[in-house]
This record gives structure tokens, C-alpha cells and sequence, in this order.
């Protein structure tokens, strides 16, 4: 099915692009052309030509960039923001088109969140992400069946908002939430009010700095690895746990490790650790601060002048603190490059010839989730967004 890599069992995708071939012609690329033959646009081009044919789409088109895109793409967005934050935007916005400049889940997302007359459009396919596709449908439903076997206690499923439609769809419809990075411990505070035990989807390190921070032991809480039997534990483990972990992480943010931690305050004294609460346990606990993607930027923002900070979490969004907020000293934690490989993969080339395509009615690379997946999704959703 061409060059999809990240499609959950619930979304199909419209007018999917072919793999770039390595004879395109040589001519300007234009509507009506496949994607390869924008590859041959120069660079110096680029900028004008989406510049224009987004004027041309006027208030048909939102374009939303998540803080994680490169600058060469996000520059265009009408939002920047995370996942939620934009998909909300995206559908009190008056385009009909929105075209997402993220991962594949979180085109889903906005699908599920936009209204009726819109269209959601991921730039590349090729965009997904390492971690939602950790939690398989198939193997959730498995673990889910084995639990209920192993331990009649009522166990409520949450999940994280970087998962598929369908695992969100899957924890609407077993009585669970959707939680963010800045309000996980609400909704794990709720779903212990609601039952007896979690099992949390599909990040383990989201899931385990959460629940030690709301006082849970980390004997309480198990991994479960949906390649071994019973998730890898004994059923007295199981049993016991009052939370269980799906074995899952970000390819990103498990980059980072203590000992970064221990060389930045040494390289530069005085400097304070924020961390993304995906970051590994050891990470967490060794950081000054934890905080989603906004509750960063808010704490350097809000900082005193001249404070200097160490940030665990993707490059673009860091070097782009760094250079936005000129009052502060804003460096990675990690010295190699940490980047998220599958957003940037989205190029301008990608979003050119969305909003070209677009221009003339042809629309590219449609994010769709079937009705009775979108359905329970947003039972999830409304479940968090009650607790607000
Ligand atoms: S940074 Fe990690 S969690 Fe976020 S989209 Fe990339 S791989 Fe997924």
C-alpha cells in the first residue's frame, strides 16, 4: 500500500502518495504532478510557492505545526502548539482543510476533534511515531483478556494521547480515559476513584514518574510485555500491581540518561534540568523540574533573566527556545543531536504539494478514522476533558 509505515487498524488514508521513484522528469512541478516530481522544486523556491498557494486557499486552510517540526515547516503554521492544543484549534477554526504538520497520530487526533464540514491532511505518510505504535490493537485486547482472567478487580484502561485512534477507541469503550503530559496524575487520581487498578498505554516512563509522584511504590508497579507471556510476570504479580505499564517509550526522549544529567550541572554550574516526563525514571528523579512540551516553554518563559537551563526533550524545540527567548540560556541535555526522525520527515516539499493539491480540489494523503472508532475515541477524549 505504497509508502504508508505508521497506519493504526482504524484509519484509512485517501489519495495516498507512491514511493518516490529515481527516474521523476524533469519538469516544474506542478498541480497535477505526484509528489515526486516536487523533489526537483530548489530550495529557493519553496518558500514563495507555499507561501502562495497558501494565500491562495485563503481561510480554507489551517496549517497547524507542532513544537516539534523543523523551522522551515513551521514557519507557515496558523498554531503551534502540542497535539491536543492544535487538533481543539484546528476545529474552532474556519478552514476546511487542515493540514496537520505532525505524526499520524495526531492527524487521527484532529480527526476525531474536527467538525463536520473539515478534512484533515497529513503531509507525509511516512510520519508516524515510534511509541504509538508500540501498542498494537491486537496485542492490547490480548493483554486486556488475560487480565480480566488473572484478577477479577476492576482495572481501568488510560492511555496517553500519543497512541492510535484505535487504542484511544479501545480505552472510551472499557470505561477508561485519554490523559495528556501535564494532566496524567488527574486522570490516574480519577481512574483510581473509578476502579482498582490501571493499566497505563502505551508510554511505561509516563506512566511510572506518575504514578510514583501521586506515592505509588514502584513494587506496585509492573511491566507488561506483550511479547511474553502474561506480559513477562507471575499472576501473583499481576495481582498485586495497582498499576500496569505497557512496555512502550519514545525513541526520543529515552535518549536521555542521568549521567547527561550529572555532566551538564557539572559543565555548567548553577544550571537547572527541566525533563519531559517521558524521559527514562532515573532521568526524572534526577532533574530539577519535569514538563510536558507547554510546561516547559511556560517555565523558562516565566523564569528570572539569565537563568540557564538544560532541556531534555526534541532538538527543534529546544534550539527554537533558544533563540526565541534571547533572555534565558537554553541548551539540550543531550550533546548529539536528539531528534524526532519520523515529524521530519514532513519537508516543505511535503507541504507544498499538500496546499497546491489542495488548490485544485485534489485532496492528498486524508486522515480518516472509521465513525465507530472516532466514536468511543471521544468518549476517551470527553472522559479527560470532564475532569478539567
Ligand atoms: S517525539 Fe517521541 S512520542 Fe513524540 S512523535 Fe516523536 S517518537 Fe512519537
Amino acid at each position: 500500500m505504497g509508502n504508508l509505515v505508521s497506519i493504526s487498524d482504524s484509519s484509512t488514508l485517501i489519495g495516498a502518495q507512491q514511493p518516490p521513484t529515481l527516474h521523476a522528469p524533469e519538469i516544474e512541478a506542478g498541480v497535477g504532478c505526484d509528489f515526486d516530481s516536487y523533489l526537483l522544486v530548489p530550495d529557493h523556491a519553496l518558500d514563495d510557492r507555499i507561501a502562495a498557494a497558501k494565500a491562495r486557499l485563503d481561510r480554507d486552510v489551517v496549517i497547524l505545526g507542532h513544537h516539534y517540526q523543523r523551522d522551515e515547516v513551521i514557519k507557515f503554521a496558523d498554531f503551534r502548539g502540542d497535539s491536543l492544543k492544535l487538533s481543539f484549534q484546528a476545529s474552532q477554526a474556519e478552514g476546511r482543510y487542515i493540514v496537520f504538520c505532525g505524526v499520524h497520530f495526531m492527524a487521527e487526533s484532529a480527526d476525531i476533534l474536527r467538525r463536520e464540514h473539515q478534512t484533515v491532511i497529513l503531509p507525509d505518510l511516512n510520519a508516524g511515531c515510534s511509541m504509538a505504535d508500540m501498542a498494537d490493537i491486537g496485542q492490547v485486547e490480548a493483554c486486556w483478556s488475560e487480565l480480566s482472567l488473572l484478577d477479577s478487580r476492576k482495572i481501568i484502561p488510560v492511555t496517553y494521547m500519543n497512541s492510535t485512534a484505535a487504542i484511544k477507541a479501545f480505552t472510551g469503550e472499557h470505561g477508561g480515559s485519554v490523559c495528556t503530559s501535564s494532566n496524567a496524575a488527574e486522570v490516574m487520581k480519577w481512574a483510581f476513584e473509578s476502579g482498582e487498578k490501571v493499566l497505563f498505554l502505551p508510554d511505561e516512563h509516563l506512566g511510572r514518574n506518575t504514578g510514583y509522584r501521586m506515592g505509588i511504590p514502584l513494587e506496585q508497579m509492573i511491566v507488561w510485555d506483550p511479547y511474553q507471556e502474561f506480559g513477562g510476570n507471575t499472576p501473583e504479580a499481576i495481582r498485586t500491581a495497582r498499576i500496569i505499564l505497557w512496555k512502550g517509550y519514545c525513541s526520543v526522549h529515552q535518549r536521555f540518561t542521568p549521567q547527561q544529567v550529572e555532566r551538564v550541572r557539572r559543565e555548567h554550574p548553577g544550571i537547572r534540568v527541566i525533563a519531559h516526563p517521558e524521559c527514562r525514571f532515573e532521568v526524572a528523579q534526577s532533574a530539577d523540574q519535569i514538563g510536558s512540551t507547554e510546561g516547559i516553554i511556560k517555565a523558562i518563559q516565566s523564569s528570572p533573566a539569565g537563568t540557564e537551563w538544560a532541556v531534555g526533550t526534541e532538538i527543534h524545540l529546544v534550539n527554537r527556545l533558544s533563540k526565541e527567548l534571547t533572555n534565558h540560556r537554553v541548551i539540550s541535555l543531550d550533546p548529539s543531536v536528539c531528534v524526532c526522525t519520523t515529524m521530519f520527515r514532513i519537508t516543505p516539499q511535503h507541504l507544498l504539494w499538500a496546499l497546491e493539491n489542495l488548490g485544485e480540489g485534489n485532496v492528498v494523503n486524508r486522515i480518516s478514522v472509521d465513525e465507530r472508532t472516532r466514536h468511543n475515541a471521544r468518549v476517551a477524549l470527553d472522559r479527560m476533558l470532564a475532569l478539567r
